[in-house]
C-alpha cells in the first residue's frame, strides 16, 4: 500500500520536473532574452518610415546594419549603395 503512494509521489515530482524543463526549452526557442529590443522603433533610410525592430527587414551593408520597412526598400537601398 505505501509503495503505491510512493510511486504516485514520484510520478508527480517527475511530471513537474518535465513540465519545468519543457518550459525552459520553449523559453530558449522564443529567445526573449536577446539583447535587441524588438519593440524599439527604427527608421527606414529609404522611405523614412518608423518600424519596430522585430518587424523590420534587416540588411548588413558595408559592415553596418540597416533596418527597412520591407524587402522593396531594402532592395532599393542596396541598388543605391551598389550603383
Ligand atoms: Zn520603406
Amino acid at each position: 500500500m505505501y509503495r503505491i503512494i510512493f510511486v504516485l509521489i514520484l510520478l508527480t515530482v517527475l511530471y513537474f520536473l518535465i513540465r519545468s524543463a519543457l518550459r525552459e526549452f520553449k523559453g530558449r526557442v522564443g529567445d526573449d532574452r536577446v539583447p535587441i529590443d524588438k519593440n524599439q522603433m527604427v527608421q527606414d533610410p529609404v522611405c523614412r518610415v518608423f518600424v519596430p525592430r522585430g518587424a523590420a527587414v534587416t540588411e548588413v551593408i558595408g559592415g553596418q546594419t540597416y533596418c527597412f520597412c520591407g524587402r522593396a526598400c531594402a532592395d532599393k537601398f542596396q541598388k543605391q549603395m551598389g550603383g
